[in-house]
């Protein structure tokens, strides 16, 4: 199985190019935030503060997720948590602002990185985060890091809250939450963000969508002839 490992600080385009990059190769695409995003909001909603290593790790280890394809020709995928849609509760900036608390807490990571193993072994995956290349697929057949400026990401980020009908938050209130997670993300001890050192960067700040994923296609040619037929057909002679 192929795993493409698509790493990157928040806005610099991941989830959109690994969404695509996914529906052009036929793999399957895993957005691991998500994941870290879903433990946040049961903790949030469980009403515990974010000292409680333990029963936060509890939660992470017993996290009732599903990933369902929406079926649109973006890829974009809705999150169940049980039976509940939470695609834009996980959305939120109280999570955005919790998240990578909850994400520092190493008990926390090793439930999550075992279970994204196991997620992303089953089949070609696109897998999108902050440590796939370096922690959770060390021996990813493609590696990529983007990045792009705090200005442009903050950007972005507004445009799509805007999209999704948010209209109080300020840029200056996502510039200062994007600093903050790239601070925490950063420093943090376990699975910091990082580039791996066999990773391909690329500076996505004056890049279009299109033009990031074409980039990224560029090095992924060889999977799409690697990558096993979905069906082997046994014709008699
Ligand atoms: O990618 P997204 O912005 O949804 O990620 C939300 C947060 O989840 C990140 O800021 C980070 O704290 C955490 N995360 C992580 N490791 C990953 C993916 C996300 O720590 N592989």
């Amino acid at each position: 199985m192929a795993i493409v490992a698509i790493d990157g600080p928040a806005g610099s385009g991941k989830s959109t190019t690994a969404r695509l990059l996914a529906a052009r190769l036929g793999f399957l695409y895993l957005d691991t935030g998500a994941i870290y995003r879903a433990v946040t909001l049961r903790a949030l909603e469980a009403g515990l503060p974010m000292t409680a290593e333990a029963e936060i790790a509890q939660l992470a280890a017993t996290l009732p997720l599903r990933f369902v394809a929406g079926g649109d020709e973006t890829g974009r995928q809705r999150v169940f948590l049980g039976e509940r849609d939470v695609s834009e509760a996980l959305r939120s900036m109280e999570v955005n602002r919790r998240v990578s608390e909850v994400a520092a807490i190493a008990a926390v990571r090793g439930h999550l990185v075992e279970a994204q193993r196991r997620i992303g072994r089953g089949g070609n995956h696109v897998v999108e985060g902050r440590d796939i290349g370096t922690v959770v697929f060390p021996d990813a057949e493609v590696k990529i890091f983007l990045v792009a400026d705090l200005e442009c990401r903050a950007a972005r980020r507004l445009a799509e809250m805007r999209a999704r009908g948010d209209r109080e938050t300020t840029l200056a209130a996502v510039r200062a939450s994007l600093a903050a997670r790239d601070r925490l993300d950063g420093a943090r001890a376990v699975g910091p963000l990082k580039k791996a050192e066999d990773a391909i960067e690329i500076d996505t700040s004056r890049l279009t969508i299109t033009e990031q994923v074409e980039r990224i296609m560029g090095f992924c040619e060889r999977l799409v002839v690697k990558a096993p037929q979905s069906h082997v057909e046994n014709r008699p002679r």
